[in-house]
């Protein structure tokens, strides 16, 4: 881990207990050795997650999730590893700040982001802002706005620069992080700023927006960086999440100006994508947020393709849709500018059920008056039905049509029924977990019992020649220099250790939840190592049989055959090459 050191993340894990931790956050039940809860990670009524005080490990057996306290914290309050290690840390006394070698550095980012922000507030009430405040007056963005969302003004070629080198920041740093440019002028100038947060509510990027001259780009946003991911970023959410009440709804728009002008009629629960399609991050965000979502992008098509790209993402969350559509192409700034508040919080109020949408929606291009398209809309609406979860509203809707269509109620009925059963089969036939081959099977059985068994890792470490799977052979180099290291391992520290590297943490979790039994044979682990081993014996000796075909030197064949019938015959069976 780059910036604590495992022995601290260790004593932390171990002065922590992950049932009681777990248990802050979702209802165990003790069964036997476990505890049981309805898991967080995935959409669920019975209770699939079990929680181990003993290995001091959860697993879900329903969606794979599965992870030491840290993972579980990190996951559940969408915060980094190391956050969750820091605030854990907290609880149990053991202040991580005098851990960190390179604090300093690492806190930065979230420092410089924030003085600008109040550079650029501050620039815009001086008498270089008062173009700008004029500008935002006439959009009817009064100062209490201009103060909420910390709107501020950019101003001449290198004063935030300026500005910053006198607070000692280097200006490597400055571009580093999307301030300043390669030619150490700032990025930013003559525009009007927006401070973006991220979902802790530290400012971490801008969008600047013009106001007096003519310029192409409208708006720019800060670049990427390691802190400003727009896929992982919801305009306002800090704001919003304080204003949301238990039941009530986050309105989800496009534009950052739709957000601000619907705070200034009182509607404070809105969040805006920053100009990207809805990302799975996002997704998790929001399934962590609320039960309640309202979509309400723009009224143009592009609104509408978003919309659709958006329930896509969020459909099978267990989030409850409704959706908005405006009229006239207007965004939600428009419309409030033009139709008024209430009007808009009327909009907002009759927000349409997904079903109800998607009724909507198969209906575009079709002439409803004529026979084969009405045929055809029926067709994919009782379809669309079959997808949703919820009796009521599939028997409302099945009379809607018959009434609507004129179509007897039980010729709908039964095709809904019909399809519905295939698709039951269908689900029936999902097995969530991963189904390995013999060789996926020994190789991640040999992972299994290396985190349970000193014996297993020496066995491995002199026997196994080279695992096929990388990640797996990764996993292996790993847990054997951890237990050179440190001679003890267990499955929570190790997963600690671990932590940064998504890719083989990814295969571990797997490896965790394998419904395996505790105990083992050393005949069973024998069984496993011959078989990663004849692996390779069957990859060399096919490649031995098409050097054999080419080859025309019959002594060099010769050759290739007996290494071929050596390895037939398990000469080097069982050991490292
Ligand atoms: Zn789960």
């Amino acid at each position: 881990m780059a910036y604590i050191s495992n022995e601290v993340i260790n004593e932390i894990r171990n002065k922590t207990d992950i049932v009681d931790v777990v248990s802050k956050y979702v209802n165990l039940t003790k069964r036997g050795k476990n505890y049981i809860g309805v898991c967080p990670f995935h959409d669920d009524h019975s209770p699939s997650m079990s929680v181990s005080p003993e290995k001091q490990i959860f697993t879900c057996f329903s969606c794979g999730a599965s992870g030491n306290v840290f993972t579980f914290v990190s996951d559940f309050e969408k915060i980094s590893f190391m956050d969750a290690v820091k605030l854990l840390g907290d609880k149990v006394g053991i202040n991580i700040g005098s851990n960190i070698i390179t604090k300093k550095e690492k806190d930065d980012y979230i420092d410089i982001y924030n003085l600008t922000s109040k550079f650029y507030q501050n620039s815009l009430f001086t008498n270089l802002g008062k173009n700008a405040i004029e500008y935002l007056e006439k959009r009817k963005i009064d100062k209490e706005t201009i103060k909420k969302f910390g709107i501020g003004l950019s101003i001449q070629k290198v004063s935030l620069t300026d500005y910053l080198k006198s607070k000692k920041y280097n200006v490597d740093k400055l571009i580093d992080i999307g301030l300043t440019n390669e030619n150490g002028n700032d990025i930013f100038i003559n525009r009007i700023m927006f401070p973006i947060h991220d979902l802790s509510g530290n400012v971490v990027a801008f969008s600047g927006r013009i106001y007096n001259t003519k310029d192409n780009s409208k708006y720019i946003n800060t670049k990427e960086t390691d802190k400003f991911k727009k896929g992982k970023i919801l305009y306002n959410y800090h704001i919003a999440r304080e204003y949301l009440k238990k039941n009530d709804s986050v309105i989800l728009m496009e534009g950052q100006m739709d957000v601000i002008r619907s705070s200034t009629v009182g509607i404070n629960n809105c969040i805006a994508t920053m100009g990207t399609a809805l990302t799975k991050d996002h997704r998790s965000i929001l399934k962590n947020m609320t039960d309640n979502i309202i979509l309400c992008f723009d009224g143009d098509a592009a609104g509408e393709k978003a919309t659709n790209a958006a329930i896509e993402i969020l459909e099978d969350t267990g989030i409850n849709i409704r959706v908005v559509r405006l009229p006239n192409n207007m965004d939600p700034d428009e419309y409030i500018l033009k139709e008024g508040a209430d009007s808009f919080k009327e909009q907002i109020k009759n927000a349409i059920s997904l079903v109800d949408y998607k009724m909507e929606i198969l209906k575009k291009n079709k002439n409803l008056n004529d026979i084969k398209d009405i045929s055809s809309y029926l067709n994919s609406a009782v379809k669309e039905l079959v997808n949703i979860n919820d009796d009521i509203a599939v028997e409302l809707n099945l009379k809607k049509l018959s009434t609507n269509y004129n179509v007897d109620y039980n010729t709908l009925r039964s095709k809904y029924d019909n399809l519905r059963s295939k698709k039951k089969e269908v689900v029936s036939e999902i097995k969530p977990k991963k189904v390995y081959d013999k060789y996926g099977k020994a190789q991640t059985s040999l992972i299994y019992y290396m985190l349970k068994s000193n014996t297993v890792i020496n066995m491995v470490e002199k026997r196994v020649g080279y695992f096929p799977d990388k990640n797996i052979r990764e996993l292996s180099n790993e847990i054997i220099y951890y237990f050179h290291k440190y001679g003890i391992i267990n499955v929570a520290d190790f997963i600690s250790y671990i932590a940064d590297r998504d890719e083989i943490l990814h295969t571990l979790k797997e490896i965790i939840v394998m419904d395996k039994e505790e105990d083992f044979k050393l005949e069973e682990i024998e069984d496993y190592i011959f078989v990663v081993n004849e692996y390779h014996k069957e990859v060399r000796i096919n490649d031995l049989k098409m050097k054999l075909k080419e080859e025309k030197d019959p002594l060099k064949q010769a050759k290739i055959s007996l290494e071929i019938m050596n390895l037939r015959k398990g000469v080097r069976n069982g050991t490292r090459d």
